[in-house]
């Protein structure tokens, strides 16, 4: 190449539009099948573990509060995930999935990378586990 027509090229790209997208300032809509952050629904889930079993980075934890009722909570621990999907593929019951609206996920603390999925009075009872009683949340009882 020579300067003249590196020049050429230089004073041509001043008058073309940019090849990149202004994001953040300009937001394009998430492609359909784009793997974001994986979410799950406690009405729909059997508790059946599949998708903590078949997981290959270990990033979900079920807690299993009564199986009769169906009280569940899922730790998921995003800063493992890879977005590989194989937990919604493993799913039956579509409760776990990966969603394409929520993909802006970096931060510069650690806690929001500790998702905790369930009713909220589930949630708070596996964050503070009563002393003796009820739920058992011993190893038994939770699938990792
Ligand atoms: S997307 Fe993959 S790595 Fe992430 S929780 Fe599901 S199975 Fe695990
Ligand atoms: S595979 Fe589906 S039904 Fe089974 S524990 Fe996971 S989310 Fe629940």
């Amino acid at each position: 190449m020579t300067i003249g027509s590196m020049l050429g090229d230089i004073v041509n790209s001043f008058f073309k539009r940019p090849a990149t997208g202004r994001y953040p300032f300009v937001r394009t809509e998430a492609p359909e099948d784009l793997r974001g952050k994986v979410v799950w629904n406690p009405e729909t889930c059997t508790g059946c573990g599949l998708c903590v079993k078949d997981c290959p980075s270990q990033a979900l934890e079920l807690f299993t509060l009564d199986k009769a009722a169906k009280r569940y909570v899922m730790l998921y621990h995003m800063d493992c995930c890879t977005y590989c999907a194989q937990c919604e593929v493993s799913c039956r019951s579509k409760s776990i999935y990966l969603t394409n609206d929520e993909w802006e996920l970096a931060s510069t603390s650690r806690t929001p990378f500790e998702v905790y999925y369930g009713r909220e009075e589930d949630v708070q009872k596996v964050l503070e586990p009563e002393p003796q009683g009820e739920p058992d949340l011993s190893p038994e009882s939770k699938t990792e």
